[in-house]
Protein backbone atom coordinates (compact mmCIF):
# COMPACT_ATOMS: atom_id res chain seq x y z
CA UNK A 1 0.00 0.00 0.00
CA UNK A 2 1.33 3.63 -0.51
CA UNK A 3 -1.36 5.60 0.05
CA UNK A 4 -1.50 7.96 3.65
CA UNK A 5 -4.75 6.80 6.04
CA UNK A 6 -6.89 9.21 6.48
CA UNK A 7 -7.76 8.23 9.90
CA UNK A 8 -11.30 9.14 10.91
CA UNK A 9 -11.46 7.37 13.98
CA UNK A 10 -8.34 8.82 15.34
CA UNK A 11 -9.78 12.16 14.31
CA UNK A 12 -12.95 11.31 16.00
CA UNK A 13 -11.21 10.83 19.36
CA UNK A 14 -9.40 13.73 19.28
CA UNK A 15 -13.35 15.70 18.35
CA UNK A 16 -15.03 14.05 21.11
CA UNK A 17 -12.07 14.76 23.56
CA UNK A 18 -12.41 18.49 22.83
CA UNK A 19 -16.34 18.45 22.47
CA UNK A 20 -16.03 16.98 26.37
CA UNK A 21 -14.44 20.22 27.30
CA UNK A 22 -17.12 21.94 25.88
CA UNK A 23 -19.41 20.09 27.42
CA UNK A 24 -18.43 20.24 30.95
CA UNK A 25 -18.01 23.97 30.20
CA UNK A 26 -21.95 24.59 29.70
CA UNK A 27 -22.66 22.34 32.78
CA UNK A 28 -20.97 24.30 34.60
CA UNK A 29 -23.10 27.47 33.64
CA UNK A 30 -26.33 25.26 33.80
CA UNK A 31 -27.02 23.57 30.41
CA UNK A 32 -26.71 19.83 29.72
CA UNK A 33 -26.47 19.51 26.19
CA UNK A 34 -29.69 17.08 25.36
CA UNK A 35 -29.93 15.59 21.89
CA UNK A 36 -33.44 13.47 21.25
CA UNK A 37 -33.67 10.75 18.52
CA UNK A 38 -37.08 9.57 16.77
CA UNK A 39 -36.11 6.28 15.46
CA UNK A 40 -37.97 3.39 13.67
CA UNK A 41 -38.10 0.68 15.83
CA UNK A 42 -38.38 -2.47 13.75
CA UNK A 43 -35.53 -1.76 11.67
CA UNK A 44 -32.35 -3.53 13.30
CA UNK A 45 -29.33 -0.93 11.36
CA UNK A 46 -31.19 2.20 12.39
CA UNK A 47 -32.04 1.21 16.11
CA UNK A 48 -28.13 0.25 16.02
CA UNK A 49 -26.56 3.47 14.66
CA UNK A 50 -28.61 5.19 17.09
CA UNK A 51 -27.21 2.98 20.11
CA UNK A 52 -23.49 3.53 18.87
CA UNK A 53 -24.52 7.57 18.56
CA UNK A 54 -26.10 7.07 22.54
CA UNK A 55 -23.07 5.75 23.41
CA UNK A 56 -20.84 8.61 22.18
CA UNK A 57 -22.97 11.14 23.47
CA UNK A 58 -22.60 9.33 27.00
CA UNK A 59 -18.75 9.52 26.72
CA UNK A 60 -19.04 13.29 25.66
CA UNK A 61 -21.67 14.28 27.98
CA UNK A 62 -24.87 14.69 25.74
CA UNK A 63 -27.88 13.41 27.15
CA UNK A 64 -30.96 12.40 25.58
CA UNK A 65 -34.15 10.33 25.12
CA UNK A 66 -34.99 8.29 22.31
CA UNK A 67 -38.67 7.76 20.46
CA UNK A 68 -40.02 4.84 19.18
CA UNK A 69 -41.71 5.26 15.74
CA UNK A 70 -43.64 2.25 14.69
CA UNK A 71 -46.49 1.03 12.17
CA UNK A 72 -48.65 2.14 14.73
CA UNK A 73 -47.42 5.39 14.70
CA UNK A 74 -49.41 8.24 12.48
CA UNK A 75 -48.04 11.51 10.73
CA UNK A 76 -49.86 13.83 12.95
CA UNK A 77 -47.95 11.45 16.47
CA UNK A 78 -44.99 12.17 14.85
CA UNK A 79 -45.90 16.19 13.81
CA UNK A 80 -46.85 16.59 17.04
CA UNK A 81 -43.59 14.82 18.61
CA UNK A 82 -41.42 17.22 16.91
CA UNK A 83 -43.21 20.36 17.50
CA UNK A 84 -43.01 19.29 21.28
CA UNK A 85 -39.42 18.86 21.03
CA UNK A 86 -38.92 22.00 19.19
CA UNK A 87 -41.27 23.91 22.14
CA UNK A 88 -38.98 22.42 24.45
CA UNK A 89 -36.06 24.31 25.95
CA UNK A 90 -33.94 21.28 27.29
CA UNK A 91 -33.99 19.86 23.99
CA UNK A 92 -30.76 20.89 21.70
CA UNK A 93 -31.00 18.85 18.58
CA UNK A 94 -33.87 16.94 17.14
CA UNK A 95 -32.06 13.66 14.71
CA UNK A 96 -34.98 11.95 12.58
CA UNK A 97 -32.97 8.80 11.94
CA UNK A 98 -33.66 7.30 8.45
CA UNK A 99 -35.42 5.49 7.06
CA UNK A 100 -38.80 6.28 8.83
CA UNK A 101 -41.65 3.20 8.48
CA UNK A 102 -42.81 3.50 4.86
CA UNK A 103 -46.35 4.90 5.69
CA UNK A 104 -45.12 7.84 7.05
CA UNK A 105 -43.95 11.00 5.18
CA UNK A 106 -40.39 12.14 6.31
CA UNK A 107 -39.84 14.79 4.43
CA UNK A 108 -42.92 16.59 5.83
CA UNK A 109 -41.51 15.80 9.30
CA UNK A 110 -38.43 17.24 8.35
CA UNK A 111 -39.94 20.77 7.48
CA UNK A 112 -41.21 20.93 10.62
CA UNK A 113 -37.91 20.24 12.41
CA UNK A 114 -36.71 23.80 13.77
CA UNK A 115 -33.59 24.82 11.99
CA UNK A 116 -31.94 25.43 15.27
CA UNK A 117 -32.43 22.24 16.52
CA UNK A 118 -31.29 20.25 13.14
CA UNK A 119 -28.02 18.78 14.46
CA UNK A 120 -28.22 16.50 11.81
CA UNK A 121 -28.27 18.99 8.84
CA UNK A 122 -30.76 17.49 6.69
CA UNK A 123 -34.05 19.75 6.88
CA UNK A 124 -35.00 21.25 3.62
CA UNK A 125 -33.84 24.86 5.72
CA UNK A 126 -30.96 23.52 6.71
CA UNK A 127 -30.01 22.62 2.55
CA UNK A 128 -30.96 25.78 1.59
CA UNK A 129 -28.72 27.80 4.16
CA UNK A 130 -26.19 25.73 2.87
CA UNK A 131 -26.93 26.24 -1.23
CA UNK A 132 -26.78 30.03 -0.04
CA UNK A 133 -24.09 29.84 1.64
CA UNK A 134 -25.58 30.87 4.81
CA UNK A 135 -24.70 29.85 8.57
CA UNK A 136 -26.84 26.47 9.88
CA UNK A 137 -26.14 23.03 10.83
CA UNK A 138 -24.37 21.47 7.64
CA UNK A 139 -25.46 17.55 7.20
CA UNK A 140 -22.97 15.35 9.72
CA UNK A 141 -21.50 12.70 7.16
CA UNK A 142 -20.13 15.19 4.46
CA UNK A 143 -19.25 18.03 7.38
CA UNK A 144 -17.27 15.11 8.66
CA UNK A 145 -15.65 14.31 5.81
CA UNK A 146 -15.09 18.13 4.80
CA UNK A 147 -13.20 17.83 8.25
CA UNK A 148 -11.12 15.22 7.70
CA UNK A 149 -9.57 17.04 4.52
CA UNK A 150 -9.05 19.72 6.73
CA UNK A 151 -6.95 17.99 9.24
CA UNK A 152 -4.63 16.17 7.14
CA UNK A 153 -4.32 19.47 4.93
CA UNK A 154 -5.48 18.26 2.12
CA UNK A 155 -5.86 20.86 -0.47
CA UNK A 156 -9.09 21.56 -2.39
CA UNK A 157 -8.24 24.76 -4.43
CA UNK A 158 -9.21 23.97 -8.14
CA UNK A 159 -8.69 20.55 -7.70
CA UNK A 160 -11.15 18.18 -9.44
CA UNK A 161 -13.53 16.44 -7.04
CA UNK A 162 -16.03 13.91 -8.56
CA UNK A 163 -18.76 13.24 -5.89
CA UNK A 164 -20.61 9.60 -6.81
CA UNK A 165 -23.70 9.64 -5.31
CA UNK A 166 -26.19 12.56 -5.40
CA UNK A 167 -28.56 11.83 -2.16
CA UNK A 168 -30.12 14.58 -0.13
CA UNK A 169 -28.08 13.71 2.84
CA UNK A 170 -24.63 12.73 1.09
CA UNK A 171 -23.48 13.24 -2.47
CA UNK A 172 -25.95 16.98 -2.36
CA UNK A 173 -23.97 18.26 0.22
CA UNK A 174 -20.86 16.67 -0.21
CA UNK A 175 -20.47 18.50 -3.66
CA UNK A 176 -21.77 21.44 -2.43
CA UNK A 177 -19.09 21.94 1.09
CA UNK A 178 -16.65 20.63 -1.81
CA UNK A 179 -18.09 23.67 -4.06
CA UNK A 180 -17.75 26.31 -1.17
CA UNK A 181 -14.12 25.15 -0.63
CA UNK A 182 -13.31 25.98 -4.02
CA UNK A 183 -12.84 22.61 -5.63
CA UNK A 184 -14.15 21.95 -9.59
CA UNK A 185 -16.55 19.13 -8.56
CA UNK A 186 -18.36 16.91 -10.44
CA UNK A 187 -21.09 15.29 -9.18
CA UNK A 188 -21.81 11.27 -11.32
CA UNK A 189 -24.78 8.86 -10.05
CA UNK A 190 -26.54 5.56 -11.50
CA UNK A 191 -26.81 7.27 -14.62
CA UNK A 192 -23.43 8.89 -15.89
CA UNK A 193 -21.83 7.56 -18.46
CA UNK A 194 -17.73 6.36 -18.37
CA UNK A 195 -17.63 6.81 -14.65
CA UNK A 196 -14.18 5.31 -14.77
CA UNK A 197 -12.87 7.93 -17.21
CA UNK A 198 -14.19 10.64 -15.03
CA UNK A 199 -13.12 9.23 -11.76
CA UNK A 200 -9.92 9.09 -13.36
CA UNK A 201 -9.61 12.70 -13.72
CA UNK A 202 -10.11 13.78 -10.16
CA UNK A 203 -7.82 14.51 -7.85
CA UNK A 204 -10.49 13.95 -4.92
CA UNK A 205 -12.98 11.17 -5.37
CA UNK A 206 -16.20 10.67 -2.68
CA UNK A 207 -17.85 7.59 -3.03
CA UNK A 208 -21.26 7.78 -1.46
CA UNK A 209 -23.01 5.07 -3.84
CA UNK A 210 -24.13 1.69 -1.50
CA UNK A 211 -22.45 -0.39 -3.91
CA UNK A 212 -19.66 -2.90 -2.28
CA UNK A 213 -16.02 -2.34 -3.91
CA UNK A 214 -17.41 -0.64 -6.80
CA UNK A 215 -14.59 2.42 -7.30
CA UNK A 216 -11.75 0.05 -8.32
CA UNK A 217 -8.00 0.63 -7.86
CA UNK A 218 -7.50 1.30 -12.07
CA UNK A 219 -10.29 4.33 -11.80
CA UNK A 220 -8.28 6.31 -9.43
CA UNK A 221 -5.28 8.82 -10.67
CA UNK A 222 -2.05 8.40 -8.80
CA UNK A 223 -1.82 10.34 -5.82
CA UNK A 224 -5.49 11.63 -5.70
CA UNK A 225 -7.76 11.45 -2.44
CA UNK A 226 -10.16 8.84 -1.94
CA UNK A 227 -12.84 9.07 0.34
CA UNK A 228 -14.67 6.17 1.08
CA UNK A 229 -18.70 6.94 2.52
CA UNK A 230 -19.75 3.66 1.96
CA UNK A 231 -20.42 0.53 4.11
CA UNK A 232 -22.32 -2.11 2.95
CA UNK A 233 -23.30 -5.46 4.17
CA UNK A 234 -21.76 -8.44 1.95
CA UNK A 235 -22.80 -11.74 2.35
CA UNK A 236 -20.06 -14.51 3.75
CA UNK A 237 -18.28 -10.91 5.05
CA UNK A 238 -17.41 -9.77 8.34
CA UNK A 239 -17.84 -6.62 9.50
CA UNK A 240 -19.26 -3.20 6.66
CA UNK A 241 -17.54 -3.14 2.98
CA UNK A 242 -16.82 0.22 1.44
CA UNK A 243 -18.06 1.35 -1.86
CA UNK A 244 -14.09 1.53 -2.83
CA UNK A 245 -11.85 -1.71 -3.30
CA UNK A 246 -9.37 -0.63 -0.87
CA UNK A 247 -6.60 -2.83 -1.48
CA UNK A 248 -5.92 -1.96 -5.47
CA UNK A 249 -7.09 1.87 -4.54
CA UNK A 250 -4.77 2.27 -1.81
CA UNK A 251 -1.80 1.05 -4.14
CA UNK A 252 -2.24 4.01 -6.28
CA UNK A 253 -4.01 7.03 -4.62
CA UNK A 254 -2.04 9.08 -2.32
CA UNK A 255 -4.42 9.53 0.88
CA UNK A 256 -7.63 6.95 1.27
CA UNK A 257 -10.14 6.43 3.92
CA UNK A 258 -10.30 2.97 5.58
CA UNK A 259 -13.57 1.18 6.00
CA UNK A 260 -14.29 1.07 8.79
CA UNK A 261 -12.46 3.74 10.54
CA UNK A 262 -12.54 6.94 7.72
CA UNK A 263 -15.77 8.80 7.53
CA UNK A 264 -18.38 6.80 10.00
CA UNK A 265 -16.92 8.20 12.82
CA UNK A 266 -16.23 11.15 11.52
CA UNK A 267 -20.25 11.79 10.61
CA UNK A 268 -20.89 10.78 14.52
CA UNK A 269 -18.67 13.44 15.94
CA UNK A 270 -19.82 15.91 13.25
CA UNK A 271 -23.54 15.11 14.44
CA UNK A 272 -22.33 15.45 18.02
CA UNK A 273 -20.31 19.02 18.00
CA UNK A 274 -23.34 19.69 15.71
CA UNK A 275 -25.55 19.33 19.12
CA UNK A 276 -22.75 20.73 21.66
CA UNK A 277 -22.78 24.07 19.13
CA UNK A 278 -26.85 24.27 19.69
CA UNK A 279 -26.17 24.12 22.72
CA UNK A 280 -23.50 26.86 23.38
CA UNK A 281 -26.18 28.92 21.14
CA UNK A 282 -28.76 28.63 23.90
CA UNK A 283 -26.49 30.48 26.05
CA UNK A 284 -25.24 33.24 23.68
CA UNK A 285 -28.78 34.07 22.33
CA UNK A 286 -30.14 34.70 26.21
P1 LIG B 1 -28.55 6.42 -1.68
O1 LIG B 1 -29.54 7.40 -1.19
O2 LIG B 1 -28.99 5.04 -2.05
O3 LIG B 1 -27.80 7.08 -2.93
C1 LIG B 1 -26.90 6.36 -3.69
C2 LIG B 1 -26.43 7.19 -4.83
O4 LIG B 1 -25.52 6.41 -5.59
C3 LIG B 1 -27.56 7.63 -5.77
O5 LIG B 1 -27.40 8.99 -6.10
C4 LIG B 1 -27.38 6.74 -6.98
O6 LIG B 1 -27.70 7.36 -8.21
C5 LIG B 1 -25.89 6.48 -6.97
N1 LIG B 1 -25.58 5.24 -7.65
C6 LIG B 1 -26.15 4.03 -7.48
N2 LIG B 1 -25.60 3.12 -8.31
C7 LIG B 1 -24.67 3.77 -9.02
C8 LIG B 1 -23.77 3.38 -10.04
N3 LIG B 1 -23.71 2.13 -10.51
N4 LIG B 1 -22.95 4.32 -10.55
C9 LIG B 1 -22.97 5.59 -10.09
N5 LIG B 1 -23.80 6.02 -9.13
C10 LIG B 1 -24.65 5.12 -8.59
O7 LIG B 1 -27.38 6.20 -0.62
P2 LIG B 1 -26.76 7.20 0.50
O8 LIG B 1 -27.72 7.30 1.63
O9 LIG B 1 -26.25 8.42 -0.13
O10 LIG B 1 -25.55 6.29 0.98
C11 LIG B 1 -24.49 5.94 0.11
C12 LIG B 1 -23.53 5.04 0.87
O11 LIG B 1 -23.03 5.74 1.99
C13 LIG B 1 -24.17 3.77 1.45
O12 LIG B 1 -23.21 2.73 1.45
C14 LIG B 1 -24.50 4.15 2.87
O13 LIG B 1 -24.54 3.02 3.75
C15 LIG B 1 -23.33 5.04 3.20
N6 LIG B 1 -23.57 6.03 4.24
C16 LIG B 1 -22.58 6.20 5.13
C17 LIG B 1 -22.72 7.11 6.13
C18 LIG B 1 -21.61 7.24 7.11
O14 LIG B 1 -21.79 7.80 8.16
N7 LIG B 1 -20.43 6.73 6.78
C19 LIG B 1 -23.86 7.89 6.24
C20 LIG B 1 -24.86 7.74 5.29
C21 LIG B 1 -24.70 6.78 4.28
P3 LIG B 1 -29.21 7.80 -8.59
O15 LIG B 1 -29.46 9.05 -7.84
O16 LIG B 1 -29.14 8.01 -10.06
O17 LIG B 1 -30.10 6.68 -8.17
Amino acid sequence: MSAQILDGLALSKETRARLKERVDALVARGVTPRLDVLVAAQDPASVKYVQMKRKWCAQVGIVGESYEITETTSQADLIGKIRELNADPHVHGILLQHPLPGHLDENMALMELGAEKDVDGITPQSLGRLVADLPGFRCATPLGIIRLLEHYGIETVGKRAVVIGRSIILGKPAALMLLQKNATVTIAHSRTQNLADICREADIVVAAVGRPEMVAGDWIKPGAVVVDAGYNRVEGRKGDVGDVAFESASQVAGWITPVPGGVGPMTVASLLSNCVEAAEATITNR
